[in-house]
């Protein structure tokens, strides 16, 4: 009952409460309004969408259009296939070796925080699987190691794995780590969509919805149609790209409601002005906090300047004391789901393209008057 009563006042709440959840993440007010509006009754058809077949020509047209939104927003090619898939980002882990790699075959990954761990140790399951370089610490500050000193192993390499934007740590590689035509593979669960990329960098990109796209249950697989139908044997069905791609990611039962709630976002960030403009949107919120962390001695941010997320937000307090203290006291304040991850403590706020600037703004005065009253 309280559940139904909230969502009642969804709009009265979102007006005074921020959620900085990492996900799964906050969604675009218009959208939530937009899928509570129809969502007994969807275009005049008596039923929600989500009790409609998937073959249905109804549902075909919301997969259709979604899938095109997707392909305009990012500028995918034609020779380029756009997979809903299920797995979140961890699918993608084990999808990725399975089917770009043969298990006698060597992969390169960078490290750079726990989500490019994950992916290794998965990784090893199908196929030899390399660290060439990692992140490292140079006079205090977390930066990448330097290209020139990865450590490339012999013999023809499958592709080159890395994760542009380590939720976790707030760590961030901006420009996609090119080599010698190497295939390249991004982890890009919780970056996707936040800035315009050029996608004939990439051999594949995959992404778990439920940072920067929709809700959770749907993955995103975008694949260069070349390095299909090479899988490996043990690979199941359902995540075989080739045969997603063949019965138009309709092989299974896709998680339908999180395909139309993720086509109503795409719609949304067209209505934004699509990539770059939300990119612009990403840079002002995330430097409204970098400024205010850098011009402070009581927050703090070990990562280069270059490497800092514009997604993920991280910064410590003078102690672990005063970090519990400002999660209970912003959360008092509408400002919700601070608390950095277990792995590491601190504080850490997530600015999805779907946070607004006046949230983080909001953030950004808390912390002022938090500083003044403790520090
Ligand atoms: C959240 C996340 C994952 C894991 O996603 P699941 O959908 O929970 O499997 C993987 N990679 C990155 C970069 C993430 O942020």
């Amino acid at each position: 009952m309280l559940n139904r009563v909230a969502f009642l006042f969804y709009e009265e709440i979102n007006m005074q409460s921020f959620n900085f959840s990492a996900g799964p993440a906050m969604l675009p007010a218009d959208v939530m309004q937009q899928a509570q509006a129809e969502f007994l009754d969807w275009q005049g058809c008596g039923s929600s969408v989500m009790e409609i077949s998937h073959r249905s020509k109804e549902f075909i047209a919301v997969a259709e259009k979604a899938e095109q939104d997707l392909r305009d927003l990012l500028a995918v090619p034609d020779n380029y296939k756009v997979l809903f898939m299920h797995g979140g980002g961890r699918g993608g882990f084990a999808s990725v070796p399975m089917n770009l790699s043969q298990p006698e075959q060597t992969v390169a990954h960078l490290v750079t925080g726990s989500w490019s761990k994950g992916a290794v140790t998965e990784s090893a399951k199908y196929a030899n699987t390399h660290i060439i370089g990692t992140d490292v610490l140079i006079d205090g500050q977390k930066t990448l190691s330097k290209q020139t000193e990865w450590e490339w192993p012999e013999g023809d390499i499958a592709y080159l794995h890395y994760c542009p934007n380590e939720t976790v740590e707030g760590f961030q590689i901006a420009q996609p780590p090119t080599h010698k035509g190497i295939n390249l593979v991004a982890d890009m669960s919780s970056n996707i969509l936040s800035k315009p990329i050029n996608i004939n960098d990439y051999a594949c990109i995959y992404a778990g919805a439920q940072k920067n796209i929709g809700p959770s249950g749907l993955a995103i697989v975008i694949v260069h149609e070349d390095l299909l139908g090479q899988a490996q044997t043990c690979t199941p069905s359902i995540m075989n790209y080739a045969i997603t791609a063949e019965y138009g990611s309709m092989y299974n039962t896709p998680p339908t409601y999180a395909w139309y709630l993720s086509g109503l976002v795409f719609q949304w960030l067209k209505d934004q002005g699509g990539l770059a403009a939300i990119e612009q949107i990403n840079q002002q919120k995330a430097q409204t906090l970098y400024q205010l962390i850098d011009q402070s001695s009581f927050y703090q941010n070990n990562i280069a300047p270059q490497h800092r997320s514009i997604m993920n937000v991280v910064f410590n307090l003078p102690n672990s004391e005063l970090e519990t203290l400002f999660v209970k006291e912003a959360a008092a304040a509408g400002l919700h789901a601070l608390k950095g991850h277990r792995s590491v403590g601190g504080i850490r706020a997530s600015i999805y393209n779907a946070m607004p600037l006046a949230g983080v703004e909001t953030l950004a005065q808390f912390m002022l008057a938090f500083e003044q009253s403790k520090g």
